[in-house]
């Protein structure tokens, strides 16, 4: 009996809107529902600061930092017509210079490097309400902790996994696709 070869994955140069209208929404929620779920677990000024200041800093690295840093490197800035998962490839080229496709790679290196911002913009709101329901208790602040942690298993084990990271023309080049075994065709 011959084995039928797998069908090659498709790589978008447009993703679907749908796609990247998930890509975004999960993105959004996470970081309101994270900053939400700051404030309320404090129910204090410590608490509204701290989530204002998580709320600005999420939304800064993943939309002005990510398209002025990390795609004027990326190759859905170059592609015509393209449109990236995150949509930030088109305001990448509105506010920033092309960049130098051998530094796609810059996005995982150095403490300070946008990975990292973007990790710990997920991160963050978890670790700051493990205190806050031990000091502070309240069912709404463990819903919306359950809530972060579900759309952060979301996003790694369906939206990169399905939607984003398999169907990227980047991948064969990303630090991220590679860490995560998604860089290959099949
Ligand atoms: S492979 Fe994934 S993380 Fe890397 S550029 Fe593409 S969508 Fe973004």
């Amino acid at each position: 009996m011959t084995t039928q070869p797998k069908p090659a994955l498709k790589l978008f140069t447009r993703y679907p809107v749908a796609y990247v209208l998930l890509y975004n929404g999960v993105t959004i929620a996470h970081y309101v529902l994270g900053g939400i779920g700051i404030v309320l677990g404090y129910e204090s000024w410590f608490g509204t600061i701290l989530g204002v200041l998580y709320l600005v800093f999420a939304f800064v690295q993943m939309y002005v930092l990510m398209p002025v840093e990390v795609c004027p490197n990326c190759v859905y800035y170059r592609l015509d017509g393209s449109l990236c998962i995150s949509g930030m490839n088109i305001i990448s080229r509105r506010i920033a210079r092309n960049g130098d496709p051998r530094n796609f790679a810059n996005r995982a290196r150095g403490t300070l490097c946008h990975n990292n911002l973007y990790i710990a913009s997920l991160v963050i709101p978890i670790i700051a309400m493990i205190p806050a329901l031990f000091i502070n208790f309240s069912l709404i602040t463990l819903f919306v902790f359950i809530a972060v942690i579900a759309l952060l298993a979301f996003r790694f084990f369906f939206l990169f996994a399905y939607i984003a990271c398999i169907h990227c023309r980047a991948k064969a080049v990303c630090p991220n696709a590679k860490q995560m075994k998604l860089s290959s065709d099949s």
